[in-house]
């Protein structure tokens, strides 16, 4: 398999240049490119030509690591890129642009494995893994696709970070590094559906990426018919880790909860919620549900989300609602919960 030069870490192409016999100032002159970015090896004109012709004989061509094969709308203003990668397969990228900010939704992988009820990703099963360049190209072409640099990465796309783990830290470090796209690390989010030991894992990276834990249900007996995965790391000890989470990084967690229409959306699902949550730093985003062809359950209405939202935030639960610009849209995942970022 062509490796994609997104694969490779900034920094270390000057290894990799030095071991050709380049010149050191040769690296910095090609992440400069790289991450500018550049459509192809040809483009780089200040690099000598032999050297284009290397990069191009070991790498693949700068836009198939990830090409875009269909743009649509998503939303008011929201845009949809169908990207293929290099072995044929598709994964979706999605690009809010507002006024103040740039926000991009990434895929970790090609399908998924976990099968979360509402969700249209696990419908498609798993396939395989993103690599760090095929995570890193997605917010290139979206920055070739609207024109400027992203400033917000959300990993809310197709598949779960914390099963390609390696990857997308990979990834999350190129995206945040001042020679690769620069994006704050607060500025960069990693959505998860609870495993635990990723969440355990990040906790010791020393990354400042925020983390957002998909919760959607307050006792083990709805969550668990939403999100298989909660059979294996239970609310106990999702809760628990969560709060050593904190402890270790002294960042807040953010908590998912997308609002199901009589399954979830109670008063007495709201109290069971504050319980849970009960001494622990962390914040609420309330989802309407997304209505997929999949899973029979329906959005709640406007009124219920609002009481919902309410009652959190009586008992002193910081909590957000973003509710849909507009109907019609075509999202593969949990799209609408990216208002959040821009409403
Ligand atoms: N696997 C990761 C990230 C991808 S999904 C995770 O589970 O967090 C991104 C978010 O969208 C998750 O919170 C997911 O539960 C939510 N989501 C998926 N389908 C949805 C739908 N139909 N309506 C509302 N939210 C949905």
């Amino acid at each position: 398999m062509i490796p994609s030069a997104y694969d490779l870490a900034p920094d270390s192409w000057a290894e990799r240049l030095a071991e050709w016999g380049e010149k050191p100032f040769r690296a910095a002159q090609l992440v400069q490119w790289l991450y500018a970015p550049t459509a192809s090896f040809a483009a780089m004109s200040n690099l000598p030509a032999s050297l284009r012709d290397r990069l191009s004989a070991e790498f693949l061509d700068l836009d198939g690591t990830a090409k875009v094969e269909d743009e649509g709308m998503a939303d008011v203003g929201t845009r949809k890129l169908l990207l293929r990668l290099h072995d044929g397969q598709c994964v979706e990228t999605v690009v809010i642009p507002s006024r103040e900010r740039r926000t991009v939704c990434v895929s970790s992988q090609v399908g998924c494995a976990f099968h979360c009820a509402f969700c249209a990703s696990g419908a498609m099963g798993f396939t395989r893994n993103l690599s760090r360049g095929e995570i890193v190209a997605q917010a290139l072409r979206a920055e070739i696709a609207i024109g400027r640099r992203p400033d917000n990465v959300v990993f809310m796309g197709i598949g779960e970070p914390f099963a390609n783990y390696d990857e997308v830290v990979a990834a999350v470090r190129t995206l945040n590094a001042p020679n690769g796209l620069g994006i704050g690390a607060r500025r960069i989010t990693i959505s998860t559906c609870g495993v635990v030991p990723g969440i355990q894992r990040l906790a010791g990276e020393g990354l400042q990426a925020e983390l957002s834990v998909s919760l959607h249900a307050p006792t083990d007996a709805q969550r668990s018919e939403l999100m298989p995965v909660n059979r294996r790391w239970p609310l106990e000890q999702l809760i628990a880790t969560c709060a050593e989470y904190t402890r270790q990084t002294d960042r807040i967690v953010t908590f998912e909860y997308t609002l199901v229409r009589d399954f979830n959306d109670s008063p007495a699902d709201a109290r069971a919620l504050v319980r849970l949550l009960r001494g622990l730093k962390c914040r609420v985003n309330l989802i309407p549900l997304n209505p997929t062809e999949h899973f029979p359950g329906q959005t709640p209405p406007l009124s219920t989300l609002r009481g919902f939202q309410a009652f959190l935030q009586d008992a002193h639960v910081n909590t957000t609602l973003r509710v849909s610009r507009g109907g019609g849209m075509d999202a593969a995942c949990g799209q609408l919960r990216l208002r959040r970022l821009h409403g």
